[in-house]
């Protein structure tokens, strides 16, 4: 535990980090990566230029300044960001590296005003929150690589199968090159893919949601690619340069937005455009359990030609009787045909459904769009669902709804 003058020193000195604002973390990023340019092989380049890894790091920064004295307050937050970390493969080592430039950042902008003192105080601070992610970190490496398929760092798959699931979502079954098996995951994780997409010669990690069930075989992940004016750097690579037989690097499954298996509770998946990754691997998994809880599921996306796994939903509808849908596109094509592939025009309105969702007593798991999820969440408290029944990811630095 701190000791009561480092508490009130960090304390003191919240209102000074909070008017350097974003500033602060700008000139971090700067400093960390012409000192150690390794680092952009993990941090994404593309976060940079979009200012939401600073926003990311800032909000950390200032939520633990701001429970210092009550670091439990924390610890869902420890937890997400732990498993984020892992599918990074992050490092003791790399911790002191961004402690050592943070603190020297400090010192850069704020001068004499940053005292021996308060240097002091936010040393230990900071070397008090990094214990607790090593912590649990390693915890989580060590669980993995312990258990039946784990492994520890990073691991080599094949691509298996490479299938076009919409106009704009592809799926990637990877199994792993040594043919052993793969340590199961909870439906709703995800895995770390690394890739070297640009000739710079840096690699890129990012995070797919697995999309289908658990097998102790192989993968599924589900990549959308991110088009606009700056083409999403590894979705474009995957789509347009990974093929069949090609090999990728994983780290081992992660995340703590996970399906909650308990029994004979009904459960209700709301996901929009390809949100609905995770939303894929919770169906198939409820609806291979030997239970006849009810499951429901709301999806959202702009029409048939970007309505992801809808062959597969038909198939799970035609075979679960406890399993029903309800699908919006926000415009329609011509060919799409109304109560067959979507059941409502325009955004998606729970309280027009919200008759028939068992509100009491299911859990609620979100993925899409923040915004989306934002409303959402909205919507399903409007209709009197407790905010602990619901669950949700972000695909990208972590917001509150
Ligand atoms: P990036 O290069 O990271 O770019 C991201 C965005 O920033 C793009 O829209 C791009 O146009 C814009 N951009 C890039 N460079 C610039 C620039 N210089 N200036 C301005 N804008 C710029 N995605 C899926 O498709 N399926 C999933 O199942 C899935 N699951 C996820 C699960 C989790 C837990 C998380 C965190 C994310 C998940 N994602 C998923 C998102 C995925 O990790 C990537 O973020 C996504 O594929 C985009 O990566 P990218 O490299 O293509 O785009």
């Amino acid at each position: 535990m701190l000791d009561s003058n480092t508490i009130t020193t960090i304390k003191a000195t919240i209102p000074v980090l909070e008017s350097g604002g974003v500033a602060i973390t700008e000139h971090f990023y700067r400093r960390l990566f012409s000192h150690n340019p390794e680092l952009l092989n993990i941090f994404n380049s593309s976060h940079q230029h979009s200012g939401g890894q600073q926003v990311a790091l800032f909000n950390a920064i200032a939520a633990y300044a701001k429970h210092i004295e009550t670091p439990e307050a924390l610890q869902s937050a420890v937890e997400r960001i732990a498993h984020k970390h892992t599918s990074f493969n992050i490092q003791p080592a790399q911790y002191d590296i961004v402690g050592h430039h943070l603190l020297e950042t400090l010192q850069e902008l704020l001068g004499d005003a940053f005292t021996p003192e308060i240097r002091d105080a936010w040393t230990k601070a900071y070397q008090f929150l990094a214990s607790i992610f090593i912590a649990k970190e390693g915890e989580l490496y060590q669980t993995r690589a312990s258990a039946q398929g784990g492994w520890k760092g990073t691991r080599t798959f094949i691509v298996q199968s490479k299938q076009k699931e919409s106009e704009l979502v592809t799926s990637f079954v990877v199994a792993p090159k040594d043919g052993d098996p793969v340590i199961d995951f909870q439906p709703g994780q995800y895995i770390g893919v690394k890739v070297k997409p640009t000739v710079d010669g840096y690699a890129q990690i990012r995070q797919y949601s697995l999309s289908a069930a658990p097998n102790g075989a192989t993968y599924r992940i589900s990549v959308k690619r991110e088009s606009g004016e700056q083409p999403g750097l590894v979705s474009n690579y995957l789509h347009d340069h990974v093929q069949e037989g090609d090999a990728l690097e994983l780290m081992a499954p992660a995340g703590d937005f996970v399906l909650h298996e308990e029994r004979s509770r009904p459960t209700v998946l709301i996901s929009a455009g390809v949100g609905l990754t995770p939303m894929m691997s919770m169906l198939e998994r409820l609806s291979a359990a030997d239970d006849d809880a009810p499951i429901h599921y709301l999806h959202a996306c702009e029409n048939g030609a970007q309505h992801s796994f809808k062959h597969r939903l038909g198939d799970l509808l035609g075979m679960k009787k406890n399993l029903s849908a309800h699908v919006w596109y926000r415009e329609p094509r011509s060919e799409d045909q109304l109560d067959h592939d979507y059941q409502a025009q325009g955004l998606m309105d729970i309280p027009s459904v919200a008759a028939t969702l068992p509100l009491a007593q299911a859990r609620f798991y979100l993925c899409g769009p923040t915004p989306f999820m934002a409303m959402a969440k909205k919507q399903l408290l409007s209709c009197g669902v407790d905010a602990e029944r619901i669950h949700y990811e972000v695909f990208g630095p972590h917001s509150d709804l």
